[in-house]
């Protein structure tokens, strides 16, 4: 009996969470494992959003909803658009879904046709490629490393632009390296894509509220106005207010778009949670000092990690601008020896390497299009981080 079609077969369980089954199997045996693998912030969500939704378990908010959510959310998320991005968009222009990866599988899902090509920069977060392909699409990557700051160029754009282009996705603040692009960096993307009107533009801006550079940060249709025709802006509430388990997410989109991304979600799950719209919308419209607090304890950890990093000789380090990743090169540890003489062959090897000897989990390079590199999570504790940092410190000294 066949499990899985060729479809399931060509994508693979997301990398992240194949680091931290393997740390949390380490861990049920006894290691003391520090976990630099997870996307996910580590506070609770705030006390006003959880008194919310408290609020509309007793109120009787238990029902589906209509597929573009209720309307005080989709008020919310228009009102949090103009506000902070000076975006306008009215609440039929938004769609919501069980988290910004559902709604980016649902719009591959409705926009794709076989053999489309959607160009990702590399490294990208590690469901694109996946998420792409599987919905019968060709996704080209194109590799932007440390030397270009982790930011797509335009005369790489430009060149990698084919009849078959229908898709560009961007993602700022990034996951994995942390590059944030400035107004004049899309400005002069949006440049090349203003001459090819069949390519549409998808903005991941999930990291926008974590930031630690000069760079403020700029939603792509804000800089390209002239662009937001057919460009799908995808936000939620997962990162900014360390709501992930509630699985919200929205996309701002041309009307078209709009309606098709409904219609997805109504076969697709019909809604999301009634009560994590209610949720969001109080993130959204209550108050803000979550983000502030959240944000000097990344910068805090960040500055850990930074320390830690510069101490260890032939790492690259390029300091993230946004959201909690570091994403070091680590080519000068490929080709080196273990202790018990193995030689490291590949970033994978590198982080098997980390996780087993240094109980440190961090993600392959490889699982976001770009090799030699790891990347570290920083939303943990400032105490694991000094734990984790020395123990990389100590296993790749250890390396001949
Ligand atoms: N986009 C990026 C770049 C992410 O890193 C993640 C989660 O890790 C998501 C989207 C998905 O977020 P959500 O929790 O809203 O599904």
């Amino acid at each position: 009996m066949r499990f899985e079609n060729r479809r399931a077969s060509s994508i693979q369980l997301s990398a992240s969470m194949v680091v931290s089954m393997a740390a949390r199997a380490l861990r049920a045996q006894g290691r003391q494992i520090v976990d630099l693998s997870l996307g996910e912030p580590d506070f609770n969500t705030p006390d006003n959003v959880i008194e919310a939704a408290i609020r509309a378990m007793r109120d009787g908010v238990t029902h589906y909803t209509g597929p573009s959510g209720l309307p005080q959310l989709r008020e919310a998320i228009v009102a949090k658009l103009a506000r902070e991005n000076g975006l306008d968009y009215t609440p039929e222009q938004i769609s919501i879904g069980v988290g910004a990866k559902q709604i980016l599988f649902n719009l591959f899902m409705g926009v794709l046709e076989s053999g489309d090509e959607v160009i990702i920069p590399a490294p990208f977060w590690v469901s694109y490629r996946d998420m792409v392909e599987f919905n019968g699409g060709r996704a080209v990557v194109l590799p932007c490393g440390l030397e270009s700051g982790f930011r797509l160029t335009p005369s790489q754009l430009a060149a990698a632009i084919t009849p078959a282009t229908r898709w560009v996705m961007l993602n700022t603040p990034s996951n994995p390296s942390g590059a944030v692009y400035s107004r004049a960096e899309l400005q002069a993307l949006g440049q090349v894509l203003a001459a090819h009107p069949q390519i549409g533009i998808i903005s991941d801006e999930i990291y926008e509220h974590i930031l630690f550079g000069d760079t403020p940060f700029v939603s792509f249709a804000a800089a390209c106005p002239e662009l937001k025709d057919r460009t799908i802006l995808i936000n939620g509430v997962s990162k900014a207010y360390a709501m992930t388990g509630w699985r919200l997410g929205y996309a701002a989109a041309p009307p078209g778009f709009a309606r098709m991304l409904n219609k997805m979600e109504s076969q697709v799950s019909t809604c999301p949670s009634s009560i994590s719209q209610v949720a969001a919308a109080e993130a959204m419209n209550g108050p803000q000092d979550f983000l502030h607090m959240a944000g000097a304890a990344y910068a805090r950890r960040l500055a850990i990690v930074m320390e830690g990093l510069a101490g260890i000789e032939g790492l690259k380090v390029c300091k993230p601008a946004g959201a909690f990743y570091v994403f070091p090169e680590c080519s000068a540890f490929i080709g080196r020896r273990t202790p018990d003489g193995r030689r490291i062959e590949n970033d994978v090897m590198l982080a098997e390497y980390l996780l087993h000897e240094g109980g440190v989990a961090t993600v392959p390079g490889a699982a976001f299009g770009l090799e030699p590199y790891i990347r570290l999570s920083f939303a943990t504790s400032e105490e694991q981080l000094r734990i984790a940092m020395a123990a990389m410190t100590r296993t790749l000294g250890l390396l001949e």
